[in-house]
């Protein structure tokens, strides 16, 4: 499944299959959606012998899905490892978005968000991020069918996708085939905490998604507290590779900084002026994208009340900044941001985040 149409050429090519064999193998797994090589009726049964005895189709199994109020879906997801990935459909007016995971747990330790308990149990392969897409697209529209007005993708499930970026990037190609799903870069954002190289590096890749930055709090004193991932790579780093990477927009195109509002931490109106100020100070034309924090035991948050939401904007607002409050989606069954925590038994201590981040440079 992460395998691009070239790579499965070169694949069956190996098994002596030509490639036009290896292009319906393809469009039966990225356009079709097809889950398994049986159901692949356009190929002969002795090539579908070979592939199962030689590749497989489908690798990550749906435990459980759960249908929130609003309509937004969560599916629980096991790996051929028996790990756990988290995937968000969330219908949308105009235009459904998918939210898929990078990892099974996540290494930062961002200290409101639930996934951050998990630890990190492994990266996901490209497979698997893909296999996330299709099993949504399946579940939400019917096998193979057409999204009637596209899809949208955020890479902000569970997993910080820039520690995964090789197999992220993989997965995007993949994705944008107009043979397979074709959804292009244009229509994806993907999320980071702020690992400062991979930001730069995006930067340098002409089809690339769109990106946004988890801010959640506007002094490194602060940020140090809530997202360790900051003592590596502190606020002006972090902000001279978003200028580096804004230099690389198209005319009207914007990065987002997305800033979770905790009640009584964060959300200050001198919290917003110093956001406010940080990003000016830079020269940074960011939208800023308000994330009431959404609560789950055992974080010991609340999310601000919505005066102070509207506060803490115009006090943006009065300083240039732009912003908009994203609507939480699926908090009833746990799919809302910061809410992907699959709880399971398998729960071991998150590793040390200091040797974790030492693998990246
Ligand atoms: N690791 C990446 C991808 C996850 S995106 C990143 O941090 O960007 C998930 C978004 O939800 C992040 O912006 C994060 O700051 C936010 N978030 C985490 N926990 C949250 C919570 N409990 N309530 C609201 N937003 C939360």
């Amino acid at each position: 499944m992460g395998l691009s149409q070239s790579g499965v050429v070169s694949f069956m090519e190996g098994m002596g299959e030509p490639a036009y064999r290896a292009r319906q193998v393809f469009g039966g797994l990225h356009q079709r959606r097809l889950r398994s090589f049986d159901e692949m009726s356009d190929l002969p049964k002795h090539l579908r012998t070979r592939l199962n005895e030689t590749a497989s189709a489908a690798t990550l199994t749906v435990e459980s899905r759960y249908i929130s109020d609003d309509g937004t879906r969560r599916f629980l997801m096991k790996t051929h490892d028996n790990l756990p990935v988290e995937t968000v459909f969330i219908p949308e007016e105009h235009r459904d978005t998918i939210c898929f995971s990078s990892q099974s747990g996540c290494p930062l330790q961002c200290t409101f968000c639930l996934t951050a308990q998990l630890g990190l149990l492994r990266s996901l392969t490209a497979g698997e991020i893909v296999e996330q897409i299709i099993i949504a697209l399946n579940d939400a529209y019917g096998v193979g069918v057409k999204p009637p007005r596209g899809t949208n993708l955020v890479g902000m499930g569970a997993g910080e996708p820039f520690l995964n970026f090789d197999e992220l990037i993989k997965a995007l190609r993949v994705m944008a085939d107009p043979q397979g799903l074709f959804i292009v870069p244009n229509r994806v954002t993907i999320s980071t905490a702020g690992v400062v190289p991979r930001i730069l590096e995006l930067a340098t890749i002409p089809d690339r998604p769109h990106l946004a930055i988890s801010m959640g709090a506007p002094t490194n004193e602060q940020r140090n507290e809530l997202m360790p991932i900051n003592k590596k790579w502190p606020l002006e780093e972090l902000l001279g590779a978003c200028k580096e990477f804004e230099k690389t927009l198209k005319t009207g195109e914007r990065f987002t900084v997305e800033y979770v509002l905790l009640d009584g931490i964060n959300d200050s109106d001198e919290h917003a002026r110093q956001l406010a100020n940080l990003l000016n100070r830079h020269a940074l034309h960011a939208k800023v994208n308000l994330i009431p924090h959404n609560p789950a035991d055992p974080l010991p948050y609340q999310p601000s009340p919505a005066e102070r939401v509207t506060q803490f904007q115009s006090v943006l607002e009065s300083k240039g900044v732009r912003s908009f409050v994203r609507r939480p989606r699926g908090r009833d069954i746990f799919a809302a941001c910061g809410q992907l925590a699959a709880r399971r038994d398998t729960n071991p201590p998150p590793p040390n985040i200091n040797s974790v981040l030492a693998q990246v440079n």
